[in-house]
C-alpha cells in the first residue's frame, strides 16, 4: 500500500522521505478509531493556509508583541495596529487546509470530542469544527482595555481604513498573531473605541497574558473526558498547551504527537509521528470508515 505522507525524520536536519512509517500510521488509525479523541493543534496546523509559524523553521526572527509592551503606551499600541492592519487583510483571504478539514471530519464521523486550538486565525470554526476552544482567542474579535465592550474585527478593520487611506497596500510578512513586518508607523492613526474612546485590543491572549480561567476549565473538561489527545502542529513550547499533554499522562490518555520537528511534550507521547499536520490527518480521516457515524 502506499502512504504519501512527507516525514521529517531529523528534529534538527530535514530529510524528507516519502512515507510515513506505516506502523505508526496503523497505530493512530486504531487510536482514532475508538472514539473520544480530543485534539491539541498549534501553528503548525495552518501553515499550509499560509500562516507562518514563528516558532517552526523558517519563521521570522522577531517575537511577537507582549501583553506588557502593548499596554506601554499609545507608541506600543500605533505600532501593533499598523502591523495587523495589514495582517488582517492576508488572513482573511486564507483558506482552511486538508488539516482543519480532516479535523472537522472527525467529529462529524463521531470520532473527535473536542477540539482546542491555540492558534487564533479561526480556520478550525471556518472548516466546520464546532466543539471547539479557541484557547488563545481569535483575531476576528475585539475587546476594549477600558470599558470591555467586545465588538468585530471586520468592523474595526473598515474603521481603520477609513482612518489610514491606502495602509493595506504595505507589503507585509503575516505571523500567525495577524501581525506583519511595516517598518514606519510613525503616521499610523489608531481607533478607538466608540463607546468610551478608550484602547482597542484583539481579543486574544498575548504573550505575557493569562489565558481566562473558564475557558482553561472548559478545556480541562474536555481533556478530562478524552480517550485520546491528539496534538497536532504544535511545538508545545507555551504551558498553555503542555498543560493538558501533562493532565492526560496524569492520567493514564494516550497522548499522539504529530508534528514536524521537536516538541516539549515528546517525552510524555504515546505516539510520535514526525510529519506535516496536513497529509497526516488528510490520510487518516480517508483510513476512517464513514459507517462509524451509525454505529
Ligand atoms: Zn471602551
Amino acid at each position: 500500500m502506499s502512504v504519501t505522507v512527507s516525514v521529517t525524520v531529523s528534529v534538527t536536519v530535514s530529510v524528507t522521505v516519502t512515507q510515513v512509517r506505516s506502523d505508526r500510521l496503523e497505530a493512530l488509525v486504531e487510536l482514532v478509531r475508538g472514539a473520544g479523541v480530543v485534539a491539541l493543534t498549534g501553528a503548525g496546523l495552518s501553515t499550509d493556509s499560509g500562516i507562518p509559524d514563528y516558532r517552526g523553521p523558517g519563521a521570522p526572527a522577531r517575537r511577537p508583541i507582549t501583553y506588557q509592551e502593548f499596554v506601554s503606551g499609545a507608541q506600543a499600541q500605533r505600532r501593533y495596529w499598523a502591523r495587523a492592519h495589514v495582517g488582517w487583510s492576508h488572513l482573511g483571504s486564507a483558506r482552511p487546509n486538508d488539516g482543519h478539514l480532516a479535523l472537522a471530519r472527525l467529529e462529524r464521523l463521531g470520532l473527535l470530542s473536542g477540539l482546542i486550538t491555540q492558534n487564533v486565525d479561526g480556520l478550525h470554526a471556518r472548516a466546520g469544527s464546532r466543539r471547539l476552544v479557541d484557547l488563545h482567542g481569535r483575531v476576528h474579535d475585539v475587546v476594549c482595555l477600558d470599558c470591555g465592550e467586545a465588538t468585530c474585527r471586520g468592523a474595526l478593520q473598515l474603521r481603520l481604513d477609513r482612518l489610514n487611506p491606502g495602509w493595506t497596500q504595505h507589503a507585509g510578512v503575516v505571523r500567525p498573531d495577524g501581525d506583519a513586518e511595516v517598518d514606519d508607523t510613525s503616521a499610523y492613526v489608531v481607533a478607538s473605541c466608540e463607546r468610551c474612546g478608550g484602547r482597542l485590543k484583539p481579543d486574544v491572549v498575548f504573550f505575557g497574558e493569562n489565558v481566562p480561567q473558564d475557558r482553561v476549565a472548559r478545556c480541562t473538561a474536555m481533556v478530562a473526558a478524552a480517550e485520546v489527545l491528539l496534538v497536532a502542529g504544535s511545538s508545545l513550547t507555551v504551558m498553555s498547551g503542555l498543560r493538558f499533554v501533562r493532565q492526560a499522562v496524569k492520567a493514564g490518555t494516550p497522548v499522539v504527537i504529530v508534528n514536524r520537528g521537536a516538541t516539549r511534550g515528546d517525552d510524555l507521547a504515546t505516539l510520535r509521528i514526525h510529519a506535516g499536520c496536513s497529509e497526516t490527518l488528510r490520510t487518516l480521516a480517508a483510513r476512517l470508515p464513514a459507517r462509524v457515524v451509525s454505529t
